[in-house]
């Protein structure tokens, strides 16, 4: 379990307190203003105007008020700069690398300091705590809202590139050309950082970003659970996942069958209904060929 604590202004204090209104606690410790449980992380903040943030995702909710006392240090070596949850920032993030069918969506979103209140008040958070129809939802919102770049590889295309580019190299090259885009769509603003859902070490990025034509010069944090860190890595988390369950749905609608998500058993039996009916030439339109569940479904025929 880790902790944070921060020192804030009595203004910044009762800010804290109205965001914290609906999870506030019913306990009296002396010489506190309030405490609140909100998402795992406990927070009591004291009339000297230090709060402490306690739980697994500590660091990620008190980054969200200010500078950490302490920076924390990431597994990666990666240090986000202090309030970092606060700046301006482009987030790129991918979905669909782990799922045997469907394609691999990389998307960039830029979400500036002045569109945080608005896109916490739609709902934007950690993918992995929605529903899918909420994704849906809100990632039509966003789209209207804030700049994107989408970019999305389907199955046919996947595995046409996969034996020049490894599964990190084409997701290097794809985070690199989504955010390069979304620079020039939005010059000449430009973000105070730009962060990447980390997918590979660092050094490993920089390895195969060397080879891009038009390779992001600008400095790149990488930290994982990036979407914890900013909402814009939340934001481009919702809008991959929203696009990928789009081409699944086309995908089931064109073939009559259910496409599962995943890479489990139900992938399998999906493929091997695939190449009984079409071979390898109908599943190449509609899988990554090169994952283990290929050879799983020919067994299974
Ligand atoms: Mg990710």
């Amino acid at each position: 379990m880790s902790s944070c604590v921060l020192k804030l202004s009595k203004i910044q204090l009762k800010k804290l307190q109205e965001h914290y209104q609906n999870d506030l606690l019913k306990k009296n410790i002396p010489y506190s203003e309030f405490s609140a449980k909100k998402n795992g992380v406990s927070i009591t903040a004291y009339t000297s105007g230090k709060v402490v943030f306690q739980g697994k995702d500590a660091e990620a909710e008190a980054s969200k008020w200010g500078s950490i006392a302490e920076t924390p240090k990431k597994k990666s070596g990666t240090t986000l700069p202090a309030g970092f949850a606060q700046l301006s920032v482009i987030g790129s993030d991918e979905v669909g690398n782990g799922s045997y069918f469907g394609p691999l969506c990389v998307c960039a979103a830029y979400a500036e300091k002045e569109h945080l209140a608005e896109l916490n008040r739609i709902g934007v958070k950690d993918s992995k705590m929605l529903t899918d129809p909420q994704i849906r939802q809100i990632a039509e919102i966003l789209k209207e809202l804030i700049p994107y770049k989408l970019l999305v590889v389907t199955p046919k295309k996947y595995n046409e590139i996969q034996p020049k580019y490894n599964a990190v190299h084409m997701k290097v090259a794809l985070h690199n050309q989504a955010i390069s885009l979304l620079l020039a769509q939005i010059s000449p603003q430009k973000p105070e950082a730009i962060l990447i859902d980390q997918f590979t070490p660092p050094a490993n990025y920089q390895k195969y970003v060397k080879s891009e034509v038009r390779q992001v010069k600008e400095p790149i944090y990488f930290t994982t659970k990036g979407e914890q860190y900013h909402l814009a890595v939340a934001a481009a988390s919702i809008i991959s996942r929203a696009s990928f369950l789009e081409e699944l749905d086309q995908a089931s609608q064109a073939l009559g069958i259910k496409v599962p998500s995943g890479a489990g058993a139900p992938s399998d039996k999906a493929a091997a209904a695939l190449l009984k009916r079409g071979g390898i030439q109908l599943l190449s339109n509609y899988a990554k060929l090169h994952f283990a569940n290929t050879e799983k479904a020919q067994k299974l025929l």
